[in-house]
């Protein structure tokens, strides 16, 4: 077979949080059904330690403007500010790279991660279709396509009332002017964050040749109407921890050993993801929370010398705190009863198609909406509404959702959650029937 008769997908990853994880996820899968001969190349800061080097995804290192030097301080908008800096510059050299090393096979279409939005252009110049994946919550998904619309209508300062039920948009019923992703009612749309995703929700409708979503049919039925008529095509193929579970971590720490020494439901798994940090004041309100609770609990936690004195050693016998949990395995375990997270959409997926309630403790981005759809839309769990944890909210939160009836019935309709999600990934189902759409559109020529 000529290099002219064979496919080259490439994937382009936003280089910043967990956001390679699912597209690297994605592109394994699409690796694995595509035909023989098929090439994939690997765009992204760094190369994922997920991948393997002799996998049949090649690795290409995009230049990401960071300072090695200020490597881990610098903030978040400054590094997305100075990244968009280097693009699209930065994407299409490790483009020609990519068809350099394979003989000069051509880029026959780009599959990149909804952020970047001047994909599109890439894309349109190389004669090809262009796929975002958008790696969040489809509620924030559909709040930021309709950003000029609900700047209209609410206004962009002090006027906008922060309760107001957001149900005039039938995807959004339930979730309030308040939940809603940073900037899109406040600020001016200029910062980097801000403007990129602005720029997404105008590009992504004109120019893409679908979208995929890390979701699953029927978990919103309103925002799947909503998108299905928004894009040429629509394809929710999550949740992807489902569709890829091969690619378990190592257990360095034993967690999942040591969870097999408690009752079923009895654990809480803490954690807030790659990139939300507590306040010290509130990292000591939350550990008192959980030693006054009297649950159980495993915590990943980077840096525990903040920790109040002597916790470690009072809660031995039921609490592990250590750096690094394989999540998606620990939430699967028998003997967790709920998660408390920053409602990052991975772990959400991770708790809910695990059958896990959650206690929610959202920070930015679309983790406000993700935990509204929890708390009040699929009605799995709780958030902190004030914002921060005291110790006397974590231990009340604790006692309903791990111990009391109102958890029980919580975990029933994750439960319920979790069988839908698994029946959108068997035979059949309609993330398999999405995912083969997709295929279809990715190695086309
Ligand atoms: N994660 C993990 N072990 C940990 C902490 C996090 O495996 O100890 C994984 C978790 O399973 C999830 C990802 O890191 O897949 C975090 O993604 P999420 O979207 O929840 O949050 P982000 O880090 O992007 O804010």
């Amino acid at each position: 077979m000529g290099s002219a008769d064979r496919s080259h997908v490439a994937l382009l990853a936003f280089p910043f949080g967990t956001h390679a994880a699912p597209l690297l996820s994605l592109g394994l899968n699409l690796a694995s059904s595509a035909p023989h001969g098929t090439t994939f190349s690997f765009l992204s800061n760094r190369r994922p330690v997920s991948l393997p080097p002799n996998s049949a995804i090649k690795f290409y290192e995009i230049a990401d403007g960071s300072d090695p030097e200020h490597e881990g301080h610098v903030h978040p908008e400054e590094e997305v500010r100075v990244f968009m800096e280097e693009t699209p510059g930065n994407y299409k050299k490790a483009l020609e790279a990519a068809v350099d090393r394979c003989g000069g096979q051509r880029v026959t279409c780009i599959v990149a991660d909804a952020f970047l939005w001047f994909v599109g252009d890439i894309a349109a110049e190389f004669g090809v279709h262009w796929v975002p994946l958008w790696t969040g919550g489809p509620c924030s998904f559909l709040a930021h396509l309709y950003t000029d619309m609900l700047r209209n209508k609410i206004g962009t300062g002090k006027e906008a009332d922060p309760d107001e039920d957001l149900q005039f948009l039938p995807g959004l019923s339930g979730f309030r002017v308040r939940d809603l992703p940073d900037d899109i009612v406040t600020g001016d749309l200029t910062g980097a964050f801000a403007s990129l995703l602005h720029r997404m929700s105008i590009e992504i409708p004109r120019s893409a040749a679908a979208i995929a979503i890390n979701t699953f049919e029927g978990l919103h039925p309103d925002i799947d109407a909503d998108l299905a008529s928004k894009f040429k095509k629509s394809l929710p193929i999550g949740p992807l921890n489902l569709l890829n579970p091969t690619l378990n971590q190592p257990d360095r720490f034993s967690c999942l050993a040591w969870l097999d020494k408690f009752e079923p439901h009895s654990v809480a798994y803490v954690s807030f993801g790659t990139l939300a940090a507590l306040t010290e004041a509130e990292l000591v309100e939350l550990a008192s929370g959980l030693e006054q609770s009297g649950v159980p609990f495993l915590w990943s936690l980077k840096e525990p010398g903040q920790l109040p004195a002597g916790f470690l050693d009072r809660t031995k016998d039921r609490g592990l705190v250590v750096p690094w949990v394989p999540q998606a395995e620990a939430l699967k375990h028998v003997a967790v009863g709920a998660s408390l997270s920053h409602c990052g959409w991975n772990s959400v997926m991770e708790s809910v198609t695990s059958g896990v309630p959650m206690l929610c403790r959202p920070f930015l981005g679309d983790q406000t909406m993700n935990a509204r759809a929890v708390s009040h839309v699929w009605k799995v769990g709780v958030t902190f509404e004030n914002g921060t944890m005291t110790r006397a909210n974590v231990a009340e939160a604790m006692k309903k959702v791990v111990v009391g009836e109102e958890g029980r019935k919580m975990r029933e309709r994750a439960a319920a959650i979790r069988e839908m999600a698994a029946g959108s990934v068997r035979p059949g189902g309609s993330s398999v029937q999405n995912f083969k759409a997709l295929l279809d559109i990715v190695i086309a020529r």
